[in-house]
C-alpha cells in the first residue's frame, strides 16, 4: 500500500517493511523476519522492478525481525546496505542485540540466529547524517529498545521510518512494551526528539503507519512521556 507518494508499506508477516521508489534509487527500509525476501521482491515487482533495481537497504536496528532476509535480499539484489555501528557488528555475526527479557533472550541468543552479512558489505551510517532519498532523509540516533536503533525522517515529505522506537499495535502510537526496551529512559527521550518533529505520517516497524494523527496528539504524547 502506498502510504505517501513513492513510498510503500509491506507487513511482512507481523513486521513491516517499506519500499521508497524513487528511480535510479529504491530503497527499502527493515526486511522482515527470515524468508521474507520472495514476498518484498513480490512487491517490487509489482511495481514494475527487477531484484537488480534496488539500490540501497536501510536497517533500523538488528532485531531478527527487522534484519532476517536481509542476507538473502543481498544476495538476490546486490544493493548497498547501510546500518548503525552497533548494528553492524551483531548483522556480522547474525546475532539480535539484548533486550529481551532473560530466558527469552538466552533462547534467541542460543537458537535464533539469522543470515549474517560480514561487516565489509556493511556501510555505516550516524546520528545527524543525512542520506540522499526523500528530498534528505535525516539519520536519528533513538537508543531504547535496542541501543543500536536509528529512526529515519524525510521532512520534505513529512514521514518518519521508527523501526521499534515507536508502534501502533493497539491502534494508537505507542512506545514498544517496557519488558522489551533495553533502556527504558532512553526510548522515551528518543521518542520526544522523534515526535518533536511533527511527522505527518510515522512509518512504524509493527502495527499500521499512522497518518491521521494530529500535530496536538504528538504533542500531548510528548508531555505524557516528559512527566513519566
Ligand atoms: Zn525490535
Amino acid at each position: 500500500m502506498e502510504i505517501a507518494p513513492n513510498i510503500h508499506w509491506l507487513d511482512a508477516g507481523g513486521s513491516n517493511v517499506y519500499l521508497v521508489v524513487e528511480p535510479p534509487n529504491i530503497v527499502l527500509i527493515d526486511t522482515g523476519m527470515p524468508r521474507k525476501q520472495q514476498a518484498i521482491l513480490g512487491l517490487l515487482s509489482q511495481l514494475g522492478h527487477q531484484p537488480h533495481d534496488l539500490s540501497h537497504i536501510l536497517v533500523t536496528h538488528a532485531d531478527m525481525d527487522h534484519v532476517g532476509s536481509l542476507a538473502a535480499l543481498h544476495q538476490a539484489t546486490g544493493a548497498k546496505i547501510w546500518v548503525g555501528a552497533d548494528s553492524a557488528t551483531l548483522i556480522d555475526r547474525g546475532k539480535s542485540p539484548k533486550h529481551m527479557p532473560a530466558v527469552v533472550q538466552w533462547i534467541i541468543d542460543t537458537f535464533m540466529k539469522y543470515g549474517a552479512v560480514p561487516q565489509g558489505q556493511l556501510s555505516v551510517f550516524n546520528d545527524g547524517d543525512t542520506l540522499p532519498f526523500l528530498g534528505g532523509l535525516q539519520v536519528i540516533a533513538t537508543p531504547g529498545h535496542t541501543l543500536d536503533h536509528f529512526s529515519f525522517y524525510s521532512p520534505a515529505t513529512g514521514v518518519l521510518f521508527v523501526g521499534d522506537a515507536m508502534n501502533t499495535r493497539d491502534g494508537r502510537i505507542q512506545l514498544t512494551p517496557p519488558r522489551i526496551t533495553a533502556d527504558k529512559t532512553a526510548a522515551r527521550h528518543s521518542a520526544i526528539r522523534l515526535l518533536e518533529h511533527a511527522p505527518t505520517v510515522i512509518a512504524c516497524g509493527h502495527g499500521t503507519p499512522s497518518s491521521t494523527h494530529t500535530a496536538e496528539e504528538l504533542m500531548q504524547l510528548v508531555n505524557r512521556l516528559r512527566q513519566e
